[in-house]
């Protein structure tokens, strides 16, 4: 059995809030085998330019990638942007609204956290983000290194995870927008993990209209934890619509034990982005059955 599809379209490095450097994750991807790379983190490029260095290093192709936070229907979605251009103009001031909003919201999670009795974090939490901007899994790790908590998971289980008080929502811009800044950067524009979201697929299928509208390609098919079920429904989905679809292993650390650079579910589509993104590597999805 492969342990690698050969390509991945979707991780994160340390720019964001994977624990690799862009460096080290691309040298990791090289040793799994990936030949295809999308450095894809969240709200920001800050990774790509070192990425880039390494992949010619190491002979892979990396695609320029980000996860947008956006909201639809006043939910927060993931948006994949692929191929994007980083130097395209618009990104400076869209990265630097969501950084405030970002940044707001980190205050905002520290006070009422110290309104619960516990100490103030954002100085610790910032710490731990280091350059990028400060998220939940930065308070997490502070709770961790005070002792507040056993675990991570605990941390959001009691403080910061849906409905705790540390669940603060912020105004992130809308999915409309997140699709005009990644088309403007000729990107391609996708909905990550589609079955996340914990959507009926009669909202999801609403989503994706919505996407179209608003001029996006695709969604996300293959992904850690999606079941033989939601992929079969999401490829006849895009099927349906016309939808570009992508894979990715949405790599975050080597310590989390469920993902792994280029592990994800096999398919098959003709509408696979990876076709449109470098036609030269199409030949890896020849292979992606053995899986
Ligand atoms: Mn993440
Ligand atoms: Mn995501
Ligand atoms: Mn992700």
């Amino acid at each position: 059995m492969k342990q690698s599809a050969g390509y991945d379209l979707h991780c994160h490095s340390r720019a964001s809030d994977g624990t690799l450097a862009p460096a080290a994750l691309v040298k990791a991807a090289a040793a799994a085998d990936v030949r295809v790379l999308a450095l894809t983190d969240h709200d920001t490029l800050a990774g790509l330019q070192e990425a880039r260095q390494a992949a010619d290093n190491e002979g892979i192709r990396l695609i320029d990638g980000v996860e947008l936070t956006c909201l639809w229907q006043r939910r927060v979605i993931h948006l994949l942007g692929l191929g994007i251009d980083p130097q395209a103009p618009g990104w400076h001031c869209y990265l630097n609204t969501l950084r405030a909003l970002r940044e707001g919201r980190a205050e905002k999670i520290a006070s009422k956290l110290v309104a619960r009795g516990l100490p103030d974090l954002l100085a610790e939490a910032r710490e731990v983000a280091g350059r990028a901007p400060v998220g939940r899994p930065h308070f997490a790790q502070a709770m961790l290194n005070r002792g507040l908590v056993a675990t991570p998971q605990q941390a959001f289980d009691s403080w910061l995870g849906q409905g705790q008080v540390g669940d603060v929502k912020a105004q992130w811009p809308d999915l409309a927008a997140a699709v005009e800044q990644i088309k403007a950067a000729g990107g391609y524009a996708l909905v990550a993990h589609p079955t996340k979201y914990k959507m009926t697929f009669t909202r999801l299928r609403a989503l994706v209209a919505d996407l179209l509208a608003a001029g996006g390609d695709g969604i996300e098919v293959s992904y850690p934890g999606v079941t033989p079920n939601h992929l079969r429904d999401l490829l006849q989905l895009a099927d349906r619509q016309s939808l570009w679809v992508s894979a990715g292993s949405d790599f975050h650390s080597p310590l989390q034990r469920w993902t792994a650079l280029g592990r994800f579910a096999a398919f098959s589509s003709e509408r696979h982005l990876l076709k449109r993104l470098c036609p030269e590597h199409a030949g890896l999805l020849d292979t992606a059955g053995q899986l």
